[in-house]
C-alpha cells in the first residue's frame, strides 16, 4: 500500500492518523515482505500469528496470502471497521478489537509467532509483560523505536544497558534485524526505528513462576542503583547493576531469593502494573 492508497483508504472512512495510537502506516511494499519472511522464515507450518496493531492491515494482507492464521488485536475502531470489511472473506483472520494491553496472550504451551509494528507508546509495557511471563511464542518480530530495540541487545557497561536489556536476554535470543528511517512510514514519526527478531531461549535459566518475581527484582535495583544491590544481598557488593551480565544477574537472584528473611520480599515479589513499566 502507498501513501496515496493509505490517504485514500483513511479518508474514505473519515479517518485520520491517531496520534495518541502511534499511527505511523508501512508504506514501503518490500520492507513489508522483509518483515514477514523475518517472522515465518525457517519456522514450520502451520503459522499462528499474533499481529498487534494491524492498521490497515499491510502485514495482514501478506500473512494470510502466505496461508497463516492471523489473530489481530487493533485498538482504533474506525481501523477495526476497515479490517473487518476487507479482510471478511478470510477465514483464517479473527479481529479481536480493543486493548492489546488487556488482552489475554494464547496458551502457554503454543507457539505462535508475535508479529508487530508497535507504537512506541506501549512497546515498554508490551515488552515487560512479555518478559514477566513465559512467552507462548516461537518467535517475536517487532518494529521498535530504535533506542529501545539497542537496549534490549546491549552488552553490560554499555550506555543503553539496563534493566530491559536483563530481563529480555534472560529468556529471549534478541538480534536487531534492521534498522529503519522515519521515511518507511506515513506519516512518518520524529524518530528512527528497528526491527527485533527474539526468539526463547531452548532452557531458561529462570523458571516460568519465577519470572515476575525476577524482573521486578532487575528492575527495582536498576532504580536503586548500587545501594539497593548492597543492602539487598546483606554483604559487600561492589559492582553497579550496570556491570553484570544476564548470568550473574541469575546467580544475584537466586542469592537474593534464599538468603532474604520471609516477609522482606524475597519470595514473590508483586509486580508492577502493566502499563506503569518505564524503559529504564
Ligand atoms: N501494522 C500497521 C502498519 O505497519 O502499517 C500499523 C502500525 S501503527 C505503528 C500501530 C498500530 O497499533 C495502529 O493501528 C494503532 O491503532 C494500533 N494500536 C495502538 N495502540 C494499541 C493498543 N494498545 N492495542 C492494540 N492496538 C494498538
Amino acid at each position: 500500500m502507498n501513501i496515496r492508497e493509505i490517504r485514500e483508504r483513511l479518508a474514505g472512512a473519515a479517518l485520520r492518523p491517531q496520534r495518541r495510537f502511534g499511527q505511523n502506516f508501512l508504506h514501503d511494499r518490500n520492507l513489508a515482505h522483509w518483515i514477514v519472511d523475518c517472522a515465518l522464515g525457517g519456522l514450520s507450518s502451520p503459522w499462528r500469528i499474533w499481529e498487534v496493531g494491524p492498521g490497515l492491515g499491510v502485514l495482514t494482507k501478506l500473512l494470510l496470502g502466505k496461508g497463516a492464521e492471523v489473530r489481530a488485536v487493533e485498538i482504533d475502531r474506525g481501523l477495526a471497521a476497515i479490517l473487518r470489511d476487507r479482510f471478511a472473506q478470510e477465514a483464517r483472520f479473527h479481529l479481536c478489537e480493543g486493548d492489546v494491553l488487556r488482552a489475554e496472550w494464547p496458551e502457554p504451551a503454543s507457539d505462535w509467532v508475535l508479529i508487530g509494528n508497535l507504537p512506541y507508546s506501549i512497546s515498554g509495557p508490551l515488552l515487560a509483560s512479555l518478559f514477566r511471563r513465559q512467552a507462548p511464542f516461537r518467535r517475536v518480530v517487532v518494529t521498535l523505536q530504535r533506542e529501545v530495540a539497542e537496549r534490549l541487545v546491549a552488552a553490560p557497561r554499555q550506555s543503553c544497558f539496563g534493566s530491559l536489556s536483563v530481563m529480555g536476554q534472560t529468556s529471549f535470543r534478541i538480534e536487531i534485524r534492521r534498522r529503519l528511517p522515519p521515511s518507511v512510514f506515513y506519516p512518518a514519526p520524529k524518530v528512527e526505528s528497528a526491527v527485533v527478531c527474539m526468539e526463547p531461549l531452548a532452557t531458561a535459566s529462570i523458571p516460568r513462576e519465577d519470572l515476575e518475581s525476577f524482573c521486578s527484582f532487575v528492575r527495582e535495583s536498576f532504580q536503586q542503583r548500587r545501594k539497593s544491590l548492597r543492602k539487598r544481598l546483606g554483604r559487600e557488593e561492589r559492582r553497579r547493576p550496570e556491570e553484570l551480565g544476564v548470568a550473574e544477574w541469575v546467580s544475584v537472584y537466586r542469592e537474593w531469593r534464599e538468603e532474604a528473611p520471609r516477609g522482606s520480599g524475597g519470595e514473590g515479589r508483586a509486580s508492577a502494573g502493566r502499563g506503569s513499566f518505564d524503559l529504564t
